[in-house]
């Protein structure tokens, strides 16, 4: 008896005639997540099987599988022919260990049939097989309320499948359905946060950090790589690039209002984000921040950050509390990196009192107080580019 990993789509049956375009892309990702095994993934009627996985891989693909957007929930299930011998037989065996080790075994029998040849109806499936697993363990009871074991028989053109479990997907749209965006990450807390959110609504993502060699060290630097790479766990394959900004950081600092040189520093990494998004595809930049966080995340501050570019920015915390931020982001596996000590160039040379309700005018004075575009320009030339997957 075959174990077989049967999968539900997210919210993809929402999307009418764009629907096998949604749904390919899922099997793609989903064959992508299982590469390291051998296993044949089919899709039918509103479903995806995997077959063929060892028994001993179900756990770590079904691992794999709960980090690809699109899945609603997977269940291994007991694969057998559409046989009525078969199909108790297999509602048996999956509810033996259950029945044995429970301390009050209630359990509900569901069907769906698929395919209306088959010789029972919904009803007549569930009725025949809550007698046998009665019969087939005495010290099991029927609660149709709040069972303990629901035991599910789903009918389908290919075969008959049993299963007990459902274990919840990251849900969202497969990664590649909606476009591709430029994440600008840090080695905080947020923005692997940010990154996995917009990944989850299917947009493929890139990433850019920036780095102020000698102030930031290389292991500030490692530490957001392996950042990407665990967001990439999600998001599939991320372009990382790493852009060295100590000219301009220091540039800032000698000529610019000290007051203002942390939201003219958030200016230019979001005008070089942009640049480098616009070269490689992507339509809109993705930040961490969140309202009030710190000083350069007052309304304020992010118009005058927004007024540096014009792609659209894609901040998906925006209204999020610190704490619900580390909530995901533990859920997600980032935190424990995260908080590693090392540090960012933004926390280099912060001002003593900085401009929490900067005018975008006096922003545009001060930055044009100075050239940047060669040093843009020389920045970008140096970037570094690593792929993530
Ligand atoms: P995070 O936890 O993501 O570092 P934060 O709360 O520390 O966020 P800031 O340091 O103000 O906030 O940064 C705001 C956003 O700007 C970050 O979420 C990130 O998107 C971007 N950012 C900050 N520093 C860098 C950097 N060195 N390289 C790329 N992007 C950065
Ligand atoms: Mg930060």
């Amino acid at each position: 008896m075959e174990t077989v990993l049967l999968i539900r789509y997210a919210e993809i049956h929402l999307k009418g005639l764009n629907r096998p375009f949604f749904e390919r892309l899922l099997v793609d990702r989903i064959k992508r997540a299982l590469e390291p095994v051998k296993a044949d993934v089919e899709r039918e009627q509103g479903r995806v099987f995997v077959y063929g996985v060892p028994n001993d891989a179900i756990d770590g693909c079904t691992e794999r599988l709960c980090r690809v957007f699109g899945i609603h929930s997977i269940s291994p299930a007991r694969c057998v022919e559409k046989d009525w011998e078969q199909i108790k037989a297999a509602a048996i065996e999956e509810t033996r260990a259950f029945a044995e080790t429970a301390d009050t075994p209630t359990f509900k029998c569901f069907a769906r049939r698929a395919d209306k040849r088959f010789p029972l109806t919904s009803e007549q499936i569930c009725r025949e097989l809550g007698h046998e697993l009665l019969e087939a363990y005495p010290n099991l009871s029927v609660d149709v309320h709040h069972p303990k074991l629901p035991v599910t028989v789903e009918i389908r053109q290919s075969n008959a499948f049993v299963y007990t479990t459902e274990i919840m997907g990251a849900g969202g749209m497969p990664v590649g359905s909606n476009g591709k965006a430029m994440l600008l990450i840090s080695g905080g807390i947020d923005s692997p946060v940010a990154g996995y959110m917009i990944a989850k609504r299917g947009v493929q993502i890139d990433a850019v950090h920036f780095y102020s060699y000698p102030y930031t060290s290389e292991r500030a630097r490692d530490k957001v790589v392996e950042l990407a790479k665990l967001v990439s766990r999600y998001a599939g394959t991320i372009h990382l690039y790493l852009v060295p900004f100590t000219d301009i950081q220091m540039t800032i600092y000698d000529k610019c209002p000290s007051t203002e040189t942390t939201v003219l520093m958030r200016r230019l990494m979001m005008k070089i984000a942009e640049r480098i998004a616009k070269e490689t595809g992507s339509q809109a930049l993705i930040t961490g921040e969140s309202i009030g966080q710190v000083a350069s995340q007052t309304i304020e501050s992010l118009c005058v950050t927004d007024d540096a570019v014009t792609m659209p920015v894609f901040r998906p915390l925006i209204g999020f509390d610190k704490e619900e931020i580390i909530e995901k982001a533990q859920k997600i596996g980032t935190f424990e990196t995260s908080i590693l000590p090392y540090e960012d160039c933004c926390t280099v040379f912060v001002p003593k009192h900085p401009v929490t309700k900067p005018k975008v005018d006096k922003l545009r004075e001060s930055e044009a107080l100075v050239d940047f575009e060669p040093l843009i320009e020389a920045a970008i030339a140096a970037t570094e580019r690593m792929v993530l997957s």
